[in-house]
């Protein structure tokens, strides 16, 4: 399982997969397909309710109760050969349904889950001995865990989620984005696939086919539900984390980057433009806004002009800025705030800039602009191939801005840098529950970088890069006087 994916490694596979895709290799049909069916095949795992779909989802529960830890590790094992095998398919579904993010980019994704998602090894129990005998702690299941998927990283999240699920032992029902039903769908419908295909359940994981805030809400008020997690945007959060049951949840970011005067500039240049645009912006842990010493700043723009970006002038940027959100005034308040246009989200470059009369080539993958702090760029997470940069003239001030551009979300940040100290300091000051240093952001998910991967980072409820562990509760089972055998 435990693959290293090196940056040579990464563009062989994503050269391959784009070759098979534009020879037709893998062929996904993305025409006749909906949410409850695909290619007139019916989608196992999908109900016209939730109630059904919980049902089904318990009922999976108990069956799995009634195997062993090395069935489970066949499922997961299953899972990962089967997300391997329909990871250009699930991409395609995903880009063709949701108008997002990079076939290329998604397929990797699927790769990264199928190789770094931990299984059944991720559940150890613990002992402690002494003068009064053994006491054991487990890690059990839940029972049914009630999922909410984003529109982002839709079945990249449904695979990833149900592994660790799985792993620990628990039955799932999804209520996944209704902006990306079909590719969730077809997810679900994979991973009970791959499950029944070595012995498991027909239905382990659930889902519906028409997803709403009232499935949702039946969801969180079903007594069958024992744990909702969430990974979504900043409403959905909230929602989930007011139900009154125990909720993990995986929340917004708006991941800053600070470049002082000791990195390598052009590596920097490079690293930052590659995980900025890596599937479009559309990551959470993306980088978002760059904040870049006075002395190195001419650098690092040149090398992100080498690298794909298109330098826009101020008044291109606050003319983008009008286009890629939409404002809000509250009526009552008065108060202002910015919603993305969703037609802009997770589109190439080229796309977005054409809606303001900038027609460049698809070599194009970014936007960068120098902007003030204030700019919209830098406040709002935009999830868009555009990096608003800011000039600070030291680390206090490159530290206290980054800082407050993060929002307080304490999802994930970046730095490039040599010094050590700057580093710690931005890291400590930060709190991010992902800090990734000299390294592209996807860096921090287990792509070229050490450690599992996730797609649920759950920062607002401190599960971090979450895995099976995550998804258990812990049991305590003591044998009173025995079982020392020192
Ligand atoms: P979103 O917030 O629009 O939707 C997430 C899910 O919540 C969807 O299934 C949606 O239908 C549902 N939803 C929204 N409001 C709800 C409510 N009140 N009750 C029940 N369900 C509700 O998210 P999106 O646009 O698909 O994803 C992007 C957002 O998610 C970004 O803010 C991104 O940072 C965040 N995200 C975070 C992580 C993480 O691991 N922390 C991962 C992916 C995405």
């Amino acid at each position: 399982m435990a693959i290293n994916w090196t940056e040579a490694q990464v563009a062989e596979l994503v050269a391959k997969v784009v070759s098979e895709i534009r020879s037709g290799s893998p062929a996904p049909a993305t025409e006749n397909w909906s949410s409850t069916q695909y290619n007139g095949r019916k989608l196992i795992g999908v109900y016209a309710t939730m109630e059904e779909a919980i049902a089904a989802a318990e009922a999976g529960y108990k069956a799995i109760r009634a195997t062993s830890v090395a069935d489970r590790e066949k499922f997961i094992t299953s899972i990962r050969n089967y997300c391997r095998a329909e990871a250009g398919t699930m991409a395609a579904l995903g880009v063709a349904e949701t108008k997002m993010g990079r076939v290329d980019h998604k397929t990797a994704k699927h790769m990264l889950v199928a190789d770094k998602t931990p299984g059944t090894e991720d559940i150890v129990a613990e002992a402690k001995t002494g003068d009064y005998g053994l006491t054991l702690t487990e890690r059990a299941p839940f029972g049914v865990v009630g999922a909410i998927t984003p529109s982002t990283n839709p079945s990249e999240t449904v695979i990833c989620n149900s592994m660790g699920m799985i792993a620990a032992g628990n039955g799932v029902v999804f209520n996944p984005h209704p902006g990306a039903i079909a590719t969730s769908n077809y997810a679900v419908d994979l991973v009970n696939r791959a499950v029944h295909a070595v012995g498991g359940p027909e239905v382990l994981v659930a889902s519906v086919a028409k997803p709403t805030l009232d499935t949702a809400d039946v969801m969180y008020k079903h007594p069958a539900i024992r744990l909702l997690v969430c990974t979504g945007g900043p409403g959905v959060v909230k929602a989930v984390l007011a139900s009154g049951k125990k909720a993990i949840g995986a929340g917004a970011g708006n991941p800053p980057v600070i470049v002082d005067d000791t990195a390598d500039i052009e590596k920097a240049a490079k690293d930052i433009i590659d995980g900025c645009t890596f599937d479009n912006n559309l990551p959470c842990i993306a980088e978002k806004e760059v904040f870049v010493f006075n002395n190195v700043a001419d650098r690092l723009i040149a090398g992100m002009q080498k690298n794909g970006c298109i330098l826009l002038t101020r008044e291109q940027a606050d003319k983008l800025a009008e286009v890629v959100l939409n404002k809000k005034v509250n009526e009552k308040t008065g108060k202002v705030s910015y919603v993305v246009n969703r037609d802009c989200v997770g589109r190439d470059a080229r796309v977005i800039l054409a809606k303001i009369g900038i027609n460049v080539g698809p070599e194009i993958r970014c936007a960068i602009a120098e902007v003030p702090f204030e700019h919209l760029f830098v406040q709002e997470e935009l999830m868009m191939p555009i990096l608003g940069i800011v000039r600070v003239k030291d680390i206090d001030e490159a530290i206290t801005l980054a800082c407050k551009a993060e929002h307080g979300n304490r999802h994930t940040a970046h730095m490039h840098s040599k010094n050590i100290d700057n580093l710690s300091r931005f890291a400590k000051e930060v709190e991010t529950t992902i800090f990734v240093k000299n390294a592209p952001s996807y860096a921090g998910i287990g792509f070229g970088g050490e450690g599992h991967t996730t797609f649920t980072i759950a920062g607002p409820t401190g599960e971090g890069i979450t895995s099976a562990k995550s998804f258990t509760r812990l049991r305590r089972c003591v044998m009173a006087d025995h079982f020392r055998i020192i």
